[in-house]
């Protein structure tokens, strides 16, 4: 049973819900703002396949609870998710192991870079976070031992939440990162030194380079999301995806992990639970009212999307909808 809300919170709900607004013409709107923002950045060439991806691009869709979906600009071109599925395969190892996930990762902001090895050598191994890479190797790992059909569930999930059965990896993607991968290579081997790993290094990253390949659209993650901004329950229904203790947990450490080392400068501009991706995208929850989902490859120097994260930071100024 869905708990009463306090009084409080309906009135806020209420608040926020209830305005009129033109989501449409508003993401119209942020769109013509941020474009001279748009191709400026830097791709991540660190994975060469990405640096193929045509800088100038930038979509932007908003899935509400109600069903409405709107978009501005590229929002349904698919491009490579990659951190951004550290929130899929940490939900998914939740449901596995519970809260015997935290024995091997930590809830704490790194402060580091995502792919960093200094805390792991002073740490003995336990990742800071699940959302930085050294913690998302170790969830890989989980993952491993606890999904009966490995990627293939992970393919589901993301099918059954975005409603769009043709969502795939993208195997040159991964193959390009799997050429490129020596730090996460590295971190996995460190990792595995310290008896935080229990398959095959090659495994592990196998399903993480793969998990980074996922291709969605804008509006393929603003509707993955969904639950997320519904109390763990998938919107129109009374059905739970997740509990809503879970979805409040991943919300706060997308909230404080969620956007690199600039976590706490993204929850100073925009105060939103989200997460990014070194393929450009970001995707935000609004509690109880919508997510919204950004995509524009050329990235800031902590690796967010530089025209991505100033259409966030618009969109809580032009609506207010910001959890603060
Ligand atoms: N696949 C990327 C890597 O491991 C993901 C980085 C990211 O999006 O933060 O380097």
């Amino acid at each position: 049973m869905r708990q009463r809300r306090p009084l409080w919170q309906s009135f806020v709900t209420e608040q926020r819900s209830s305005a009129p607004r033109d989501y449409s013409a508003i993401l119209q709107q942020i769109a013509d703002e941020v474009r001279p923002l748009v191709g400026t950045g830097k791709v991540a060439a660190y994975i060469p396949r990405l640096a193929e991806v045509p800088p100038d691009r930038f979509g932007i869709a908003i899935a509400t609870l109600d069903g409405k979906i709107y978009r501005a600009g590229s929002a349904r071109e698919a491009f490579s998710v990659q951190s951004i599925s550290k929130v899929f395969t940490l939900t998914l190892a939740l449901e596995a192991v519970g809260a015997r996930l935290w024995e091997r990762v930590g809830r704490e902001p790194s402060g580091n870079a995502f792919n960093s090895l200094i805390q792991l050598e002073r740490e003995q191994g336990i990742p800071r976070n699940p959302l930085i890479n050294a913690g998302a190797l170790v969830v890989a790992d989980v993952l491993l031992g606890a999904l009966p059909h490995g990627l293939d569930d992970l393919l589901s999930f993301v099918r059954a939440r975005s409603g769009n059965h043709s969502i795939n990896i993208d195997a040159e993607v991964a193959a390009s990162e799997r050429d490129a991968g020596f730090r996460n290579a590295a971190l996995a081997n460190f990792i595995r030194s310290f008896g935080n790993l229990q398959h095959p290094v090659d495994d592990v990253l196998n399903f993480y380079f793969h998990q980074c390949a996922l291709a969605m659209d804008c509006v393929d993650l603003a509707r993955t999301f969904l639950h997320l901004a519904n109390r763990g329950y998938c919107p129109g229904s009374r059905m739970p995806v997740i509990t809503e203790e879970r979805a409040r947990r991943i919300n706060a450490l997308m909230m404080t992990c969620g956007t690199y080392d600039a976590a706490g400068e993204f929850a100073f501009r925009v105060g939103l639970p989200a997460k990014s991706g070194v393929g450009g995208g970001i995707v935000a929850v609004v509690p109880d009212v919508l997510t919204l989902a950004v995509w524009s490859p050329g990235l800031d120097e902590r690796g967010n999307s530089l025209a991505g994260a100033a259409a966030l930071a618009r969109f809580v100024e032009l609506t207010g909808l910001s959890v603060f």
